[in-house]
């Protein structure tokens, strides 16, 4: 295996490859805060360097094991294969935006097994946990990762536990579960719960399920969670004619698929397979924009939000994104928009209307945050008509129907005669 350490990209620090959930320095157990995701995986560069060339890659089957040797899994038996990744890069060719010849690309991680790019970092978190001995698997989420987990578990022929939380994203705020995720979850054979508790206590009930049941919480395994994410970067790259686009718009809640994205791209230039780097730019909803605020404000890390406000993104809403994520916006030259409701909801419609691409609106978040940032001038001329910009589609709309069921009106009845059915279409 060429995964060397586990790293702490706040202090410096390096961990052996083992369960750690957080930085022992730097961490605040049981609280809310920013230095609770600050960890990445290290590997081998000079022994990858001699191994590994593009040619190889290229010949491989597409999907996350594709890379292999730059994922934390050393047994092959480990490697849980329900066809995660080789996703497809889409060019925008209709959407206004585009029509002027402006590149732009969306990564459909909606077409993911269990319908978003969650099955990438769960897939290699998974069979890094049971690999390292994991007898189960459990999770706290507001559903993605929950059906990514449970789908890996079935796979693998082990138990797995899904505390659930509502549509509000935070156990103390309560809200109606998601009923597709949760039907979903159920369907792969998971035990779903509806947690009761703050997230403190949460974390310290994950911490029994382990240490009694010798089970994996996926929290505790995050950073093996940024290594799935890498191969969203290594895919684009190779999609791109192995470049690296001009910048990448992220939807992000916790900011550990963004860091991993990023971490994909700086691995993929320490090995010579790409040139540049791209801009990472966050979008998250507005009134649960922390990235935004701590950018703008240029806090050395994210403050946690007082509160956040209702939205229509849920798996993207958190009082405070991961100092990981902050830091690969600031070392790329990146940055932070906020979108809001509305602005998600028409960039779900466009993107279906023009493009043919339904995802979820917390997905849809990314074109929203390329518009808002086109608007406020954060990209170059040049980086958008002559490069590329990426953004990233996190998950299908058919995980998320019903919310938007308000947007569109029940179907009017028609008469079964060509004139009833000409005067509506007229
Ligand atoms: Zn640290």
């Amino acid at each position: 295996m060429y995964a060397t350490a586990l790293h702490c990209y706040f202090c410096g620090t390096d961990f052996p490859l083992t369960k750690l959930g957080s930085c022992p320095v730097c961490a605040h157990p049981g609280q809310e805060s920013a230095l609770n995701e600050t960890l990445g995986v290290k590997y081998d560069l000079a022994a990858l360097r001699r191994l590994l060339d593009r040619e190889e890659l290229a010949r491989r089957p597409a999907g996350l094991w594709r890379y292999h040797e730059l994922l934390p899994v050393a047994d092959p038996a480990f490697r849980i294969d329900l066809g995660a990744g080789g996703t497809r890069l889409a060019r925008l060719t209709r959407l206004p935006e585009c029509v002027a010849g402006n590149m732009l690309f969306m990564k459909v991680e909606g077409s993911n097994p269990t319908g978003s790019f969650k099955d990438r970092p769960i897939g290699v978190a998974a069979s890094t946990a049971l690999e390292q001995g994991a007898r189960g698997l459990a999770c706290l989420t507001s559903g993605n990762i929950g059906s990514a987990m449970a789908a890996v578990a079935a796979k693998a022929g082990v138990p797995s536990l899904v505390f659930l939380l509502g549509s509000a994203g935070l156990a103390d705020q309560g809200g109606a579960v998601n009923v597709e995720k949760y039907v979903q979850i159920s369907a792969y054979g998971a035990r779903v719960l509806s947690p009761v508790g703050d997230l403190g206590q949460l974390y310290a009930l994950a911490d029994r399920v382990e240490s009694e049941l010798g089970w994996s919480f996926m929290h505790n395994v995050q950073a093996y969670q940024t290594d799935g994410d890498k191969t969203t970067a290594f895919e684009i790259c190779e999609q791109l004619g192995w470049q690296a686009p001009a910048a990448v718009f992220v939807p992000t809640g916790t900011g550990t698929d963004l860091f991993g994205i990023w971490q994909g791209f700086v691995l993929f230039k320490e090995l010579g397979f790409i040139g540049t780097l791209p801009r990472m730019f966050a979008v998250q909803p507005a009134g649960a924009a922390s990235l935004l605020s701590a950018w703008e404000a240029r806090q050395q890390v994210p403050a946690i939000l007082e509160r956040i406000e209702p939205n229509l993104a849920p798996p993207i809403s958190h009082r405070v994104s991961g100092y990981h994520a902050y830091k690969a916006l600031l070392e790329s030259g990146g940055g932070a928009v906020a979108v809001s409701d509305d602005e998600m909801l028409a960039a779900v419609k466009d993107l279906a209307a023009y493009e043919g691409i339904y995802c979820e609106a917390a997905s849809a978040a990314a074109l929203a945050g390329i518009r808002r940032a086109l608007t406020r001038g954060l990209l170059e001329v040049e980086e958008i008509s002559h490069k590329s910009i990426v953004g990233i589609l996190t998950s299908h709309g058919l995980k998320n129907s019903l919310a938007l069921s308000q947007v569109f009106t029940p179907p009017p009845q028609v008469e079964g005669t060509w004139e009833a059915l000409r005067s509506l279409l007229n």
